[in-house]
């Protein structure tokens, strides 16, 4: 039962193959049985999943449909989960007990959803490995010594792992597309403001985005459709129609323009990535796409300009966590500059902290218009390339990562080099614009994706694009071993 995707669980659930309840308690065994090996869960909340499990099957039994009625799911856990904790991977919040729903968490618990628990995750969402979290790595069900990629490294490994169909993640500078990408998934970060981040603990505003992890494009058009529109609490959530996403996911592709940014394939790209891109395109020429070569010429400044702005919002945002109103507070503080000094150096990880420092010094007098004016302009220039290369193209495709999945702790003595792994994906958060990874085959056994970039709002057409490529080729069905 555990293999079945999340389309497959709805028709089950529909044909009463079984009941949610069978299918969460089997998926809660399984999690019991195999995550110690992954470490994928901060919480699994067992005895909720079985009351929401229960309460889909009466609202199925009184005659209600709905793809998500039933399905089971588990949450980043840095989406606020009323009276569950919601730690963000951090000391700093390993006490707290969210007195709200995220948006999207209710959104998704009204659809019917039933939440297995809150998934481990880089601290605060920062990084691209899983290794920052205060409850210890996440590993990669390809290969346990091999990290899952990051932020939202537990929602991937888990479903990767077949512990769950599905998970929520969020995608700041590729949070959702790296670990789909190193895990065999299909990702999805939706455009800036599509999904509401109302209750989603905030790292860099004007980046962070949530979306869906799931083993197939299908999958993400049935979770995202969940999480997606409107929210009048979220004041960048933007009041955009939400079409129908499965409904889009079978349209033909005959002349699709496909764009392949000729600075996505230069040095530092593994070449062996390379030829699987390239025979993804391949195949996407089969189904009628229609390449040409395009330009992405400011590209070579995202990662310099996203780790200034990045840090600058974060210094700002995780400014609240002081020791006085929630969260982490240390034992006996002298007085009140001691509290804040030491809840805040005990409670936040390496990483947080440098992440802090470079942030406040960007944003200091004397050093804003220095950095960060100018990775704001950086920023404005990112996009207008991609405003250009939309007139010629429908879909921008390229590499979601230029290595496979590193072994656990190889790049720790350097964040730097960490950081140089998002370079295909932080352009999209820094321009607003959706983007999807999906598997594209495997180099040493690891799994390697492919990224699709769309214009706003289009992220109907990355599904289609994704779903018609996957009845035509089967990466994303390969399981790992032992799971
Ligand atoms: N790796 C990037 C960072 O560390 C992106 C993380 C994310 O998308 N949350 O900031």
């Amino acid at each position: 039962m555990h293999q079945l995707t999340l389309a497959e669980i709805a028709r089950g659930l529909a044909d009463k193959k079984f009941s949610s309840e069978e299918l969460t308690r089997v998926l809660l065994a399984r999690i019991a049985q195999l995550d110690p090996q992954l470490n994928s869960f901060i919480s699994v909340t067992e005895e909720l999943a079985i009351a929401q499990a229960r309460a889909a099957d009466a609202r199925r039994a009184a005659g209600e449909t709905g793809a998500l009625l039933g399905a089971p799911l588990a949450h980043k856990d840095l989406f606020c989960t009323q009276g569950v904790r919601t730690s963000c991977g951090s000391k700093m919040l390993d006490n707290f007990k969210a007195p709200y729903d995220a948006t999207v968490v209710a959104r998704l618990a009204a659809a019917g959803a039933v939440s297995l628990g809150k998934t481990n995750m880089d601290e605060f969402a920062m990084g691209s490995a899983n290794e920052s979290s205060y409850y210890g790595a996440v590993k990669n069900p390809w290969n346990l010594e091999h990290v899952p990629g990051g932020s939202s490294g537990g929602s991937a490994a888990a479903v990767a792992a077949r512990l769950l169909p599905a998970a929520t993640g969020t995608d700041t500078g590729g949070s959702i597309r790296q670990p789909a990408a190193l895990t065999n998934l299909t990702g999805l970060k939706p455009t800036y403001g599509r999904v509401s981040r109302w209750g989603m603990i905030a790292y860099a505003s004007s980046l962070d985005q949530g979306g869906p992890l799931a083993r197939t494009a299908e999958d993400c058009a049935l979770l995202l459709q969940g999480m997606a529109g409107f929210d009048p609490q979220d004041s960048t959530s933007i009041d955009e129609p939400v079409p129908d996403y499965s409904a889009l996911l079978n349209g033909s592709i005959e002349g699709l323009r496909i764009g392949l940014p000729k600075e996505y394939f230069g040095a530092g790209l593994d070449p062996r990535i390379a030829e699987l891109i390239h025979q993804s395109v391949k195949e996407l020429e089969k189904l009628g796409a229609v390449i040409k070569e395009i330009s992405l010429p400011n590209m070579q400044h995202a990662i310099p300009a996203y780790y200034v702005i990045a840090p600058a919002e974060a210094s700002s945002n995780l400014s609240r966590f002081d020791g006085v109103r929630f969260g982490y507070r240390c034992e006996n503080p002298k007085d009140l500059t001691d509290l804040y000094e030491r809840s805040r150096a005990e409670g936040f990880g390496a990483e947080v902290q440098r992440r802090i420092m470079v942030g406040a010094y960007a944003l200091s007098a004397g050093y804003y218009d220095a950095y960060y004016l100018q990775a704001q302009k950086i920023r404005r220039l990112i996009k207008n390339d991609f405003m250009a290369a939309f007139n010629d193209v429908d879909v921008i495709l390229g590499p979601t990562t230029p290595n496979p999945a590193w072994k656990i702790g190889a790049k720790n003595n350097d964040p730097v080099a960490a950081y140089l792994e998002d370079v295909y994906t932080i352009t999209a958060n820094l321009a607003g614009l959706p983007g999807l990874s999906m598997p594209a085959g495997f180099v040493e056994g690891l799994p390697v994706g492919v990224q699709l970039l769309a214009p706003y709002f289009q992220e109907g057409r990355l599904l289609n694009v994704a779903h018609r490529y996957q009845q035509v080729t089967d990466w994303h069905t390969r399981a790992p071993a032992g799971f």
